[in-house]
C-alpha cells in the first residue's frame, strides 16, 4: 500500500517540527519512506539559499524509530534489517508518524513529497540453515562473512550456533543480504543440543555431567523463548549419550551435514518417538564449519519454513510450530504436503477417510516420493521421467503422516560419497549404500 503526501512548509515554520501520521496495519512485513523537496544543494553548512528538511519515524508508543537529519532521503525499516539509523524491529499496528524538521526554509517556502509504502507480510516461505558456526568456535567464518555467504547459497536465514558460546557480548551483524538468529549449540561429553532463537539460554557452564543438570538447563531455555533440539543424536563420533526419551525436546536434528547412514539412523529413531505419539520436529541443520574447495557445505542441507515474515521472531516461531521441511540443497525443487487445509506442522482432528496428499514439484527420474503414516510407508511413486508429481492416499488412522523423497546414488556421485566416508567415517564406508533421503517434511498430525 502507498501513501503519497504533499506538505507546503511555509518560512515561519522554519525550526519547528511537523508530524505526519500514518497507519500500519496488522501483520505488516516493512515500511519504506521516501521524500524529496527542492533547493538542497547536498552541502552541510547552513545558508538563506537553501531549503533542508530533516527525516524521522516516530514510533505508536511516541518513541523514535530512527532519524539521520537529512543526511539520507529515505529510511526502510523492517523486522530483519533496517536502514542504518532506524530500528530494527517488529513493526505492530498503530498510528506511526513521518517527523519532519524544518531545519531551513526558503522564504518563499517549500513543498516537500513524502511517500509511505507499506508492504504486507502474507505468510510465506523463507530457506535458512539451522547450524552454523563462526571462528567464535570452530568454524573458519567471522560472524559478519556469514550474511554474504548464506546469500551466495540462496539462503535467507541462518541460526548461529557456535559451540557453548552465548552471544550476549555481541550484537549479531544486521544485513540486507540475510537474517542471522542467536542459537548455542551445547557442546559436552554427553551429547551436543542446539538452543535456538536466544543469546543466553541459560545461566552456569555448559561443563556439566549430569542428565539433571542438562534437564534444568532445557527448562530455564525453554523459559527463555528457546527452541531446544538435540542434534546428531545418532552421530558415530559425539551422539546424544544421555536418555532421549528423558528429556522435553523440542526438536531432534535428524540430518546434520551430508546424508550418510548415521543420519538416516536419526530419522529412524524420531520416527519412532512419533510413534509412540510424541510430537517432535525433525531439524536439518549443516553443521557448517567450512567449504571444501568446490564443495560448498553452508545450507547442506537446509530448512525451508512457512513463516509470517522474516524476522528472528517469526521464523523461530515457524521452527518450533514444525512449519519445516528439509532439502538436501538450497537450490530443490519444493515438497509440499497437505490434508485438506492443513499442511506440513500442523494438527487436526483424524476423520474416517481423511486424504492427504504430497506435491513434488520436480521428482527426478528414479527418485521416489513417499508417503509414511505410523511408521508404515501408505502410498510412493518413482518417477519414470522428470517432472510435477502428486500422491494421495487415504489416512486409516489417527497418528501422524509426513512425506519424504529417496534416491539412490549411482556412479560418481556413489565413488565420491564412499571416498568422502572412507576418510571422515571409515566404518560406514564398508556398509552397502541405502536409499538417502533428498527431502522430508515434518508431518501433519491426525489427533
Ligand atoms: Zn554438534
Ligand atoms: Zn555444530
Amino acid at each position: 500500500m502507498q501513501t503519497i503526501i504533499r506538505r507546503f512548509i511555509p518560512k515561519e515554520q522554519e525550526k519547528t517540527y511537523l508530524y505526519l501520521p500514518f497507519e500500519v496495519p496488522s501483520n505488516t512485513a516493512s515500511i519504506a519512506i521516501g521524500y524529496r523537496y527542492e533547493g538542497d544543494d547536498g552541502g552541510s553548512l547552513p545558508n538563506a539559499e537553501k531549503n533542508c528538511i530533516d527525516l524521522g519515524v516516530i514510533a505508536p508508543d511516541g518513541s523514535d524509530l530512527g532519524g539521520r537529519g537529512s543526511s539520507v532521503h529515505y529510511a526502510y525499516i523492517s523486522p530483519s534489517y533496517s536502514t542504518d539509523g532506524f530500528r530494527t524491529c517488529d513493526l505492530r499496528p498503530g498510528t506511526y508518524q513521518v517527523l519532519l524538521g524544518a531545519y531551513l526554509v526558503r522564504q518563499e517556502g517549500v513543498e516537500v513529497e513524502i511517500t509511505i509504502t507499506v508492504t504486507s507480510g502474507s505468510k510465506s516461505y523463507f530457506r535458512g540453515d539451522t547450524h552454523i558456526h563462526t571462528t567464535r568456535s570452530d568454524g573458519v567464518k567471522k560472524l559478519w562473512q556469514i550474511p554474504r555467504l548464506l546469500q551466495k547459497r540462496r539462503l535467507q536465514f541462518g541460526f548461529i550456533t557456535d559451540h557453548n558460546q552465548k552471544l550476549t557480548d555481541i550484537s549479531l551483524p544486521q544485513s540486507r543480504r540475510a537474517l542471522l538468529i542467536a542459537g548455542y549449540e551445547w557442546t559436552n561429553y554427553h551429547g551436543h543440543v542446539n538452543f535456538l532463537g536466544v543469546d543466553a539460554p541459560f545461566d552456569g557452564t555448559y561443563a556439566i555431567d549430569t542428565p539433571q543438570e542438562l534437564l534444568r538447563y532445557c527448562r530455564q531455555a525453554k523459559e527463555r523463548g528457546a527452541m531446544v533440539s538435540v542434534n546428531h543424536p545418532t552421530c558415530c563420533y559425539c551422539p546424544f549419550r544421555f536418555d532421549v526419551e528423558a528429556f522435553d525436546f523440542d526438536g531432534m536434528e535428524v540430518w546434520n551435514g551430508p546424508m550418510r547412514i548415521n543420519n538416516l539412523q536419526a530419522v529412524e529413531l524420531w520416527d519412532g518417538l512419533l510413534q509412540k505419539g510424541k510430537k517432535i520436529v525433525a531439524l536439518g541443520g549443516s553443521d557448517y564449519h567450512r567449504d571444501y574447495f568446490v564443495l560448498k557445505m553452508l545450507g547442506a542441507p537446509c530448512v525451508e519454513v512457512e513463516a509470517e515474515r522474516l524476522s528472528a521472531d517469526s521464523i523461530l516461531q515457524a521452527v518450533k510450530e514444525g512449519k519445516v521441511t528439509i532439502y538436501d540443497r538450497p537450490d530443490r525443487a519444493r515438497l509440499t504436503l497437505a490434508a485438506g487445509e492443513a499442511t506440513t506442522g500442523d494438527t487436526v482432528a483424524w476423520q474416517q477417510g481423511m486424504a492427504v496428499k504430497a506435491v513434488a514439484e520436480k521428482l527426478k527420474k528414479g527418485e521416489t516420493l513417499r508417503l509414511i503414516a505410523n511408521g508404515r510407508t501408505i502410498a510412493e511413486r518413482t518417477a519414470k521421467r522428470t517432472g510435477r508429481v502428486e500422491l494421495s492416499a487415504t489416512i486409516e488412522e489417527r497418528g501422524y503422516v509426513r512425506a519424504e523423497i529417496r534416491y539412490r546414488k549411482k556412479g560418481l556421485s556413489l565413488l565420491l560419497h564412499k571416498l568422502v566416508m572412507s576418510v571422515m567415517i571409515p566404518s560406514e564406508a564398508k556398509l552397502p549404500v541405502p536409499p538417502f533421503l533428498r527431502a522430508m517434511t515434518n508431518p501433519i498430525y491426525l489427533d
